[in-house]
C-alpha cells in the first residue's frame, strides 16, 4: 500500500520513536511529583520547552503543551473567551473563515450559543480569505480573528504574516492561527501571531500531544480544571514522552524544512501537471505559491469520493476526500462548496498528501493508480 494520506497523521520519525521508547522505560515519574526522579522528568520537559521556544523564536513561557491541536485550538478560543467575558460586559465578536478546520468551526458553533458574534469570512475561488473582508469585517467589539495558515483539504496558504500586521494595528484583537498543516512545511514568523497552534502526529511526532503558543501578556483561562499544571492553564500530569517526542520531531523538521520544502515541491509539480491531464479530473487546489507543496485536492465528479477511494486502494493506494476529523464525511465539502465549487464537485473530492518520504517514483505510481481507477470506473458508468 503507498500512504497519501499525511494530513491525516504522518509515520513517526523512527528517531522521535526511539527516543519516546526509551525515555518511557527509564523516565517513568510524574514531572510534578517533588522527588528527585520528578526534578529529573521535570528537567526534560523545561528542556524540550526551551529547544521549541528558540525554534519558534518565543519565550519558553509561551508554550503550553496539550493533548493535540484540537486542544489547542480549543483552549485558544474558548480560553481567551472567557477571560474576556470577565471584564466585558458587552457581546464578544470573533472573525474566522468559512473552511478553518472542525475544532475551530464546531468550537466557534458552540460559542454562539452563549452569545458570542461571529463572522465567517467567505473564501475566493483559490480557498483563500481576502484581507480587505478582515478589514471591513472589524467591529468596536472586536476580541480576536482566527485563521488557519494552510488549509486541511485544499492546501490553500491564508496571509496569515499579512493578516498579523493589518490586525497589530489595532492591539485589542488577538490573533489565533491554527498552524497544524502548515507547520514544519511552509516557515512562517510568529512575530505578529498571539496564539498558534501545533500537532505531533503531523509532523513526524506522536499523535495525543500538541503545542498552544500563547504570548506572554495575553489572558487565558484554562477549559479543563485540576492540578493546574502548565502555568495554571492547562491541567493534567505531563506527556514526558509525548512532550520530547514533539520538541524532537520540531528540531528534525527545522533542521530540514528547505531540503523538505524542495523535495515537496518537485513531486507537487510533477503530480499537479499530470493530474490535470486525466479525463474529467478537476484540480481544486491552487497552485504554487498559493497552495502548500504537501496538498493536493481533486475531483472526479461522475462518482463519489467513498467509491473512487475504493477503487484506488485496490490499485494499492491510500488517500482520503475531507478531513480525517469531519463528522460529515458523507456531505459534499463545507471548504469546496465556499470555494463556490457545484456540489458534485464538493461531494467527489480526493485529497492527495504526502511528504518528502514520497519521491518521483511513488508520485508516478499514484498517477498510475489515479489513471487506472478513472478508466475503471468510466467503463463501469459507460456500461450503466
Ligand atoms: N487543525 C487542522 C488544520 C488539522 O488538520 C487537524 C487534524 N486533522 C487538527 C487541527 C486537529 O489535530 P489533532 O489531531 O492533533 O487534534
Amino acid at each position: 500500500m503507498l500512504y497519501f494520506d499525511y494530513c491525516a497523521s504522518a509515520p513517526i520519525y523512527p528517531k522521535v520513536n526511539k527516543l519516546m521508547y526509551d525515555i518511557s522505560n527509564k523516565i517513568y515519574a510524574n514531572p510534578s511529583s517533588m522527588h528527585h526522579l520528578g526534578d529529573e522528568a521535570n528537567k526534560l520537559v523545561e528542556e524540550s520547552r526551551r529547544k521549541i521556544a528558540d525554534i519558534l523564536q518565543v519565550n519558553a513561557s509561551e508554550i503550553i503543551f496539550t493533548s493535540g491541536a484540537t486542544e489547542s485550538n480549543n483552549l485558544a478560543i474558548s480560553g481567551v473567551i472567557r477571560a474576556l467575558e470577565l471584564t466585558n460586559d458587552k457581546p464578544i465578536h470573533i472573525i474566522t473563515s468559512q473552511i478553518e478546520h472542525s475544532s475551530v468551526f464546531t468550537c466557534l458553533k458552540e460559542l454562539e450559543k452563549r452569545g458570542i458574534i461571529v463572522t465567517y469570512l467567505p473564501v475566493d475561488a483559490n480557498g483563500i480569505v481576502r484581507l480587505e473582508d478582515i478589514e471591513e469585517s472589524i467591529q468596536d467589539n472586536t476580541a480576536m480573528v482566527s485563521v488557519m495558515h494552510v488549509n486541511n483539504e485544499t492546501g490553500s496558504i491564508q496571509p496569515v504574516e499579512e493578516i498579523g500586521k493589518v490586525l497589530k494595528r489595532n492591539n485589542k484583537i488577538l490573533f489565533h492561527v491554527d498552524g497544524v498543516q502548515g507547520f514544519g512545511k511552509i516557515p512562517i514568523k510568529l512575530d505578529d501571531i498571539d496564539l498558534f497552534t501545533i500537532s505531533g502526529h503531523k509532523i513526524g511526532g506522536p499523535k495525543g500531544v500538541g503545542i498552544l503558543m500563547v504570548k506572554e501578556d495575553i489572558e487565558i483561562f484554562p477549559i479543563i480544571y485540576g492540578g493546574e499544571q502548565e502555568f495554571g492553564v492547562r491541567s493534567g500530569t505531563l506527556n514526558v514522552p509525548g512532550i520530547i517526542g514533539i520538541a524532537e520531531a520540531i528540531q528534525i523538521n527545522n533542521i530540514k524544512l528547505e531540503q523538505k520544502f524542495n523535495s515537496l515541491v518537485a513531486v507537487h509539480n510533477l503530480l499537479y501537471s499530470e493530474l490535470n491531464k486525466i479525463p474529467d479530473i478537476v484540480l481544486n487546489s491552487p497552485n504554487l505559491p498559493l497552495g502548500a507543496p504537501h496538498i493536493i485536492n481533486f475531483s472526479y465528479p461522475p462518482t463519489t469520493s467513498a467509491i473512487f477511494l475504493k477503487v484506488l486502494s485496490d490499485h494499492g493506494i491510500v488517500a482520503s476526500s475531507q478531513s480525517a476529523c469531519s463528522a460529515s464525511k458523507n456531505k459534499p465539502s463545507r471548504v469546496l462548496m465556499a470555494m463556490n465549487k457545484n456540489k458534485l464537485i464538493a461531494s467527489s473530492s480526493i485529497r492527495i498528501s504526502f511528504d518528502e518520504n514520497i519521491g518521483t517514483f511513488e508520485a508516478n505510481l499514484l498517477i498510475e493508480g489515479v489513471t487506472k481507477t478513472v478508466g475503471e470506473i468510466s467503463k463501469i458508468k459507460s456500461h450503466i
